[in-house]
Formats: structure tokens, sequence, C-alpha cells
């Protein structure tokens, strides 16, 4: 077995979507990014990639690259699975918490789980997702940015 923990940070900002686990959520205000800043699953696939022992999300999909400009994040999360396959991995699960004041993200967590376990090839109970605030603390708390953690196990 294998363990791998991922965190990413993207910034708030107007007239950008807002899109967590490939779900777009209304709001006044999106994540600003190379690809489409999806905070959510960049963490899951830096937990991904950090357990199979392959770097970080920068290293396969560089921001320079402008193959990876307003790219779907599920799909760069697709190619990691295909990585961890070539190298005989699977995932066992996965457990995720994305940091937001605002939106209330409750609603959107089932439809975040559903795209997050098929792109993974796994089921839904295998993807915990949390959300939770800061109280009002810090970057988050401000509403000036979201942020996602995530830790995974690999299997064989
Ligand atoms: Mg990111």
């Amino acid at each position: 077995m294998r363990i791998g923990h991922g965190y990413d940070v993207h910034r708030l900002v107007p007239e950008r979507k807002l899109i967590l686990g490939g779900v777009e959520i209304p709001f006044e205000k999106g994540l600003l990014g190379h690809s489409d800043a999806d905070v959510l699953t960049h963490a899951l696939m830096d937990a991904l990639l950090g357990a199979a022992g392959l770097g970080d999300i920068g290293r396969h999909f560089p921001d320079t690259d402008p193959a990876y400009a307003g790219a779907d994040s599920l799909k760069l999360l697709a190619h990691v699975m295909e990585l961890l396959a070539q190298k005989g991995y699977r995932l066992g699960n996965a457990d995720c918490t994305v940091i937001a004041q605002r939106p209330k993200l409750a609603p959107y967590l089932p439809a975040m789980v559903e795209n997050l376990a098929r792109v993974c090839g796994v089921e839904a109970e295998q993807i915990n997702l949390k959300a939770t605030t800061e109280e009002k603390l810090g970057f988050t708390g401000e509403g000036s940015g979201i942020c996602a953690h995530a830790v995974c196990l690999l299997l064989p």
C-alpha cells in the first residue's frame, strides 16, 4: 500500500467559473488558474501522484504549457489514473476536504463524489469528500481563495 497527500490553493476572482470536483457551482466568483482551477481535483491528483512516487501535477501538467489552458481537470485526473495503472496501482480510497467560507458546498458534494469516483474507476464510497470553513479566519475566511486537502491510499 502507498499513501499520498495533496494540497492546493486557488484565488477567488470575479468573472471566472467556480468548478469543484468537475461540478460548476453558481457563485459570484470563480477560481483563477491556468486550467479550470478545480482546486479539489488538483489536490486529489497531487495525492495520487505523491502516493505513486510520481512527483506532482506541476511536473505533469506545467502551467506554462498552452495545452492546459482552460483544461478540464477531470481529464487531467483521468491521465493521472492512467499513469497509476501503468505502475500497477489502483485507488483504495481517498479522503478530501475543501475549505471555503462561501458558497455552501454541501448540496454539491454528492455530484463531486460521483464525478471523481467515475474518473478514478472506483465506487462512490471510496471517495470521501468534506467541506468546511475556517471560521472567517485567513484567506479562505475572507473569501479571497479556496483550498483543498486530499489523502489517498493506493493498492497494488
Ligand atoms: Mg491547482
